[in-house]
């Protein structure tokens, strides 16, 4: 059965440390790291779009190039005159990654200013994909617009998947990031949160305790992911459901393992409707990706079935 998925947020323009001072441009960001994996593993009759909105100059030229490369669709993606993409920096030091961040005044943080671009975007889709970073970036009344219109889509039986990925140095306040991370979530009928983030941000003292509170919030399908130990899924109202993380010897990065658990999980769960066997296949993805390094790893890397 073919579909549409459409992914809402923010791509930036990476910078990592090459040789010696020289710097290798990449493009990343979560919701286009999910949108990536979606896209290479959906069937050809799924079409994969990104949501978010570029400037006019070369480098939104040139990350718009990078984006349809991958086969991700851009005909979404606004333009906004006088804006930029936001921009980060990877150091690498004895092994160990910091980042340095550019985005304050990025034109993704424009992505929600038409509503009407906005809701003709997400009515031509079937599965909606936003997160946590996605909210963080965009003013209250934006946040408000982009909300408003997936509650629409989930009223209206599509599937609204949101990753809370909870990042504090986003938000200028804690109260206000876990009001608008819960009312994301509201908005959504999947949610796939991280427990170690849910842990620390809301305190939740086990899984279980994640599962009932996103339950209590009126959504009922839920893949809490919990690293190298596994995923718990509570679907429908039936049981928990336990589903272990493959096996990794030797990590290499670990940038974009939810979002490419997420992009597996939701092309295979998109075209079946089994969310086990989605997670598994979902973890020997984020496995594989792990043992390799950056955001978007080819597809000859990654496994097929
Ligand atoms: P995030 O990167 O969003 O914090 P997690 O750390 O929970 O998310 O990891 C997402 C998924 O990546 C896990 O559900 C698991 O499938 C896989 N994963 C992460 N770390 C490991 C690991 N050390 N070994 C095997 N799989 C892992």
């Amino acid at each position: 059965m073919a579909g549409r998925l459409l992914s809402i947020g923010e791509c930036m323009v990476e910078l990592m440390q090459a040789e010696g001072d020289l710097l290798r441009k990449g493009y990343a960001g979560d919701t286009f790291n999910t949108a990536y994996y979606a896209r290479l593993f959906l069937p050809q009759d799924w079409s994969v779009d990104y949501l978010t909105a570029v400037g006019t100059d070369t480098v939104s030229n040139e990350m718009l190039a990078f984006i349809e490369k991958t086969g991700v669709g851009t005909g979404h993606i606004r333009r906004v005159e006088g804006r930029s993409p936001g921009l980060y920096m990877i150091h690498l030091k004895d092994g160990e990654r910091s980042f340095s961040y550019w985005r304050s005044v990025s034109a993704a943080k424009t992505l929600a200013d038409d509503a009407d671009h906005l809701r003709a975007a997400i009515e031509a889709s079937d599965i909606l994909v936003f997160s946590g970073i996605t909210l963080a970036i965009l003013a209250p009344p934006a946040v408000e617009t982009l909300l408003s219109e997936l509650r629409r889509a989930k009223a209206a039986g599509k599937l609204v998947v949101f990753d809370p990925n909870i990042r504090p140095r986003l938000w200028d306040d804690k109260r206000y990031m876990l009001e608008t991370i819960s009312a994301g979530a509201r908005a959504s009928s999947l949610v796939m949160p991280s427990f170690d983030d849910e842990a620390t941000h809301f305190g939740d003292s086990d899984i279980a305790a994640t599962i009932a509170r996103y339950r209590g919030l009126g959504i009922d399908k839920i893949v809490v992911k919990d690293g190298p130990s596994g995923v718990t899924l509570s679907f429908d109202g039936g049981a928990s459901q336990f589903v272990a993380s493959a096996k990794v010897d030797k990590i290499i990065d670990t940038t974009s393992a939810g979002d490419s658990f997420n992009g597996a999980f939701l092309a295979r769960y998109a075209v079946d409707g089994d969310p086990v066997a989605a997670a598994g296949f979902a973890a020997a993805t984020a496995a594989s990706v792990i043992q390799h390094h950056g955001a978007l790893v080819a597809r000859d890397k990654l496994p097929t079935a």
